[in-house]
C-alpha cells in the first residue's frame, strides 16, 4: 500500500512575540530573534485505514502537529505530502479536493461550531461550499450516523441548547458529512463528562471503521489511545522520542520519557470534568532548546556526555526489532553512543 500521508523533518516555529520595542530592538542590534520550536523536524507515514495516536503532556507540540497536517497552520520547514502531492504547493482544485478530504475534531466542539448558526446551517455549510447537492438528505444521513436521532429534530436548534456530548456529535457529523478520507482528532472526549466519553468514542471507532478512513488521534492519555490506535507517537519538546506499535509502546516502552508517561497516573481535574498527566520536572524551554537530548534534565537513565551534546536521532541503527523506532542514546550500538564518535557524526 501507498502511504496516504508522507510526512518528512516536518517543522513547525513561531516567531516569539515580545511586543514592538523587542522588534526594535532586534532590528537595530542585528540580535537573534527568538523562535518557539513547536514542532521540530518529524517524520512518518500514515497508511489508509490505519489510526495513528500521537501522545505526550501538553505543550509538546501534538496540536501544532495536528494543526499543520490539516493545513491550519503552514509549516515552516520539511514537507508533507498527501496521495503524493505537497500540500503546500497545491493550485486552488487540489486545495479544494483537500480540504474535502481532510478534516479536524477540535477538543473544544465550539471552536468549529458556529454559536450563531443551527445545527443544519452548521453541517449543510461544507456540502454548500464544496457544491454538493442533496444537501438535506446528507444533513439528515450525517445527524443519524452521529446518534443524533430523530435529525429533523436537530435541524433548527442551535449550539447551545445541547449538551456538550450533543455538540460534539455534532462536530463529528460535520467532519463525515464530505466523506473525507483523513481525519485528525485532537482530544476529542477531554472536555465530556466522563460518562459520555465512551459513547463519543466508541463513535469516532465507527467512524473509521465504517468510511475507512485514517486518523491521527491526539492525546495525552495512552490508555484512550491503546485502544484506538494501531501505532502511537510519542512527543516531547516538538520532536518525535518514540514510535511503533500500539502493544509494543504500552507493554514494552523503551525511551525513559514513554516509560514515565506510561507509570503516570492521570490525576482528576474535577472542576472541569477532565484528566491531566503529570511527571516530575517540567517540560523544558521550547524557546532555548537544550544540546543534546532534550530529556536529559527529567531523565533518570541519563548516561553522561553524549546525552549532554549529542541529539539522540529517531532514524539511528538500533538494537531493537521490528517497526519501533526510538531516540536515546541508551539504544545505540556501543561505537554509535561512544560520545567521541557521536559528536563527529553530529
Ligand atoms: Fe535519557 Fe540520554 Fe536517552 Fe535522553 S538520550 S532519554 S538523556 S538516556
Amino acid at each position: 500500500d501507498e502511504p496516504l500521508l508522507e510526512v518528512e523533518n516536518l517543522q513547525k516555529h513561531f516567531p516569539v512575540n515580545k511586543g514592538l520595542i523587542d522588534d526594535l530592538r532586534v532590528r537595530l542590534t542585528g540580535a537573534e530573534k527568538e523562535y518557539v520550536h513547536a514542532v521540530d523536524e518529524i517524520s512518518f507515514d500514515l497508511y489508509p485505514g490505519e489510526a495513528l495516536g500521537i501522545a505526550g503532556e501538553s505543550g509538546c507540540g501534538k496540536t501544532t502537529t495536528g494543526m499543520t497536517l490539516t493545513k491550519l497552520h503552514e509549516p515552516t520547514g520539511g514537507s508533507i505530502q498527501f496521495r503524493g502531492k505537497d500540500i503546500t504547493e497545491l493550485d486552488e482544485e487540489d486545495l479544494m479536493e483537500f480540504r474535502q478530504n481532510v478534516q479536524m475534531i477540535f477538543q473544544d466542539p465550539f471552536e468549529s461550531i458556529n454559536p450563531r448558526m443551527t445545527i443544519y446551517d452548521t453541517l449543510a455549510e461544507p456540502l454548500e461550499i464544496h457544491d454538493i447537492s442533496n444537501k438535506r438528505a446528507r444533513v439528515a444521513r450525517a445527524l443519524e450516523f452521529a446518534e443524533l436521532k430523530p435529525p429533523e429534530q436537530y435541524f433548527e436548534k442551535y449550539p447551545h441548547e445541547l449538551s456538550g456530548g450533543e455538540r460534539q456529535r455534532v462536530a463529528i457529523a460535520r467532519a463525515i458529512i464530505l466523506d473525507p478520507d483523513f481525519i485528525v482528532a485532537d482530544e476529542p472526549v477531554s472536555m465530556l463528562d466522563v460518562s459520555l466519553r465512551a459513547g463519543v468514542l466508541s463513535l469516532l471507532e465507527q467512524m473509521t471503521d465504517e468510511f475507512g478512513l485514517s486518523i491521527v488521534y491526539i492525546s495525552h492519555d495512552l490508555s484512550l489511545l491503546r485502544h484506538m490506535c494501531d501505532r502511537i507517537a510519542i512527543m516531547y519538546m516538538g520532536k518525535i522520542v518514540e514510535i511503533g506499535p500500539t502493544e509494543e509502546i504500552i507493554d514494552n516502552p523503551k525511551h525513559p520519557y514513554t516509560q514515565s508517561l506510561i507509570n503516570a497516573v492521570p490525576v482528576p481535574d474535577p472542576e472541569m470534568g477532565r484528566e491531566r498527566v503529570e511527571l516530575e520536572g517540567e517540560v523544558g524551554d521550547a524557546v532555548k532548546i537544550p544540546t543534546g537530548c532534550r530529556f536529559k534534565g527529567r531523565c533518570s537513565e541519563y548516561v553522561g556526555e553524549v546525552c549532554d551534546q549529542v541529539v539522540p536521532s529517531l532514524n539511528q541503527k538500533s538494537d531493537i526489532e521490528g517497526d519501533r523506532r526510538v531516540a536515546c542514546h541508551l539504544y545505540e550500538s556501543d561505537e554509535e553512543s561512544d560520545p567521541e564518535v557521536a559528536l563527529e557524526r553530529d
